[in-house]
């Protein structure tokens, strides 16, 4: 079973992110392991409270949101966590890969190629780019719809970078994206 979002069923797990419990009834993050004492090669997870495993790794949240479909509350300060470059010790988070494909959350990105709104919902491309701050340059997240993805990067691979980039991807996701690109 790949890495899931779910609502915790009990309040009897700890995150292994911050060692804290998670409490019932909120959204955690299951990280797959495998379960060596089961005999048929099952697997079990590692619970982290959402924002936890957001900020240690990105990556794989944000396939698992994909996934997951449903609201999740506090999405935007999630999505600034999933956005933050990584922590100055040089361990701990890794830093999210680009390019990758999610949700729109809200109807408010732009499409870098064609300008127009990407709609809430539906499948975007998220690539690096230049950000200006004013005082430092950094880089963030820009937004394109699928259909101007391979256009705009003029790169014939995308989907196999975004494939390798989101290994928990659902494969019905990546479906409705490849069909799109
Ligand atoms: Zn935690
Ligand atoms: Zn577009």
């Amino acid at each position: 079973m790949p890495d899931l979002i779910e609502e915790s069923k009990s309040n009897r797990a700890t995150c292994r992110t911050c060692k804290q419990k998670i409490d019932k009834a909120v959204l955690r993050f299951g990280e797959e392991t495998p379960n060596t004492f089961s005999s048929d090669g099952g697997s079990s997870y590692f619970w982290h409270h959402l924002a936890c495993a957001a900020g240690k790794v990105p990556a794989k949240v944000r396939a698992a949101m994909v996934n997951f479909g449903g609201p999740i509350p506090d999405r935007e300060k999630l999505e600034a966590i999933l956005a933050a470059p990584p922590r100055a010790s040089g361990k701990g988070a890794p830093r999210a890969a680009y390019p990758y494909a999610e949700r729109a959350s809200t109807s408010r990105s732009k499409c870098l190629h064609c300008g127009s709104a990407i709609e809430k919902d539906s499948m975007r491309v998220a690539v690096e780019r230049e950000v200006d701050t004013g005082s430092f340059a950094a880089t963030g997240p820009g937004y394109l719809h699928p259909g101007c993805a391979a256009e705009y990067t003029g790169d014939e691979g995308l989907i196999e970078k975004i494939k390798a980039n989101m290994p928990a991807l659902a494969p019905e996701e990546l479906a409705v994206l490849a069909a799109q690109l």
